[in-house]
């Protein structure tokens, strides 16, 4: 089997499933059904993430991935029957701008609709352009014959309900994957290979290793809880950032060493990029700006562990995002080469 094609895989498919962050209970299913269908024991924590022993012995290394995305929910439902939005996790109303989206009732009923600027046509509105972006100048527009606010709310539509926004998910011949949320599904998608080749027999590791799967990374606290008291070392593998002057493109592998929540761990990040280095990995080293990962939360939840960053390289981070099957192969070539270390 090739796991790079497994894991590209896997990433088309996560990609589809709508999660916006706090609504993630069925891509956890899912996962939790490829994990158990592998042969693992997946385990839930109250709050929701899931994670798995992959086995081995020694040191407990916990490779940490989130599956909650960006989305909207409905702040409220207005008197045109549109519905006001509120952001789940951090993004420019500009991104979401004429993206198709689906709203999801607490009842289990889904509608689709688009987020439109609220006077979106340029034959009527003169200042279409220069109107700044926000949840006040944009709306939801349902795909349902709904004209006030009573025919919204008998839809079954109100404030609270989670909107996901349609991925638009493609595989080009030429191995770009584009797609929203490939922050942080790409790593996901890679996390999943790493435990088929386990599974498979394929791949050993020489210490006690932990898949985890979070739920509220884009919100702050997806690692804060949810892994095994005996863990000594924690790498987060999350999209790399592209942009500026940093090094990351979309083939490769980033071993980030400091972001906003300042330094990685130096043996672990040293670690890493010697070992990128001796498998002549295509690999960067970079510092994120803007930029806090999962295992800042466990960090700042108290745990006493040794942390690191690894990555895809993203491009258009929290925007419609893109990769290359380059950068999962590096970023799957350096995981799988730490854990038989
Ligand atoms: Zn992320």
């Amino acid at each position: 089997m090739d796991y790079t094609n497994y894991a590209v895989d896997n990433i088309l498919s996560l990609c589809k499933m709508p999660s916006p962050t706090g609504f993630t209970h069925d891509i956890c299913k899912h996962i939790a059904a490829l994990l158990s269908e592998m042969g693992f024991e997946p385990t839930f924590s109250r709050k929701g993430s899931l994670s798995a022993c992959l086995g081995g012995e020694g040191d407990h290394l916990v490779l940490a991935a989130h599956v909650d995305t960006l989305g909207l929910m409905v702040r409220s439902v207005k008197s045109n029957g549109c519905l006001r939005f509120t952001h789940l996790g951090g993004f420019p109303a500009n991104n979401v701008e004429q993206e198709n989206v689906t709203v999801h009732t607490r009842d289990g009923k889904t509608y689709t609709g688009t987020v439109y600027l609220n006077e979106p046509a340029v034959h009527v509105n003169r200042d279409q352009g220069g109107t700044k972006r926000s949840d006040e100048s944009m709306e939801i527009v349902l795909d349902e014959i709904v004209k006030s606010r009573e025919d919204t709310l008998a839809l079954g539509i109100s404030g609270g309900d989670f909107v996901s926004l349609d991925p638009r998910s493609i595989l080009t011949p030429s191995g770009f994957i584009k797609s929203r949320h490939l922050d942080d599904k790409a790593s996901a998608g890679i996390l999943l290979a790493l435990a088929k080749e386990i599974a498979d027999g394929k791949l050993i590791p020489k210490r006690k290793i932990s898949i985890l799967f979070t739920t509220y990374e884009e919100v702050g606290h997806g690692a804060s809880s949810g892994f095994a008291d005996d863990t000594v070392e924690m790498i987060s593998v999350d999209m790399g950032a592209i942009g500026d002057d940093l090094e990351t493109d979309e083939y490769k592998v980033s071993i980030c060493a400091k972001d906003s929540g300042g330094p990685y761990n130096y043996e672990v990040t040293t670690a890493l990029v010697n070992l990128a280095k001796e498998l002549k990995l295509d690999y960067a080293v970079d510092i994120y700006p803007f930029y806090g990962s999962d295992v800042g939360a466990a960090l700042r939840a108290g745990h006493d562990i040794k942390h690191a960053l690894i990555g895809p390289g993203v491009f258009a981070s929290h925007g419609y995002e893109r990769t290359h099957t380059k950068a999962i192969d590096n970023t799957l070539k350096l995981l799988r080469a730490y854990i038989v270390k």
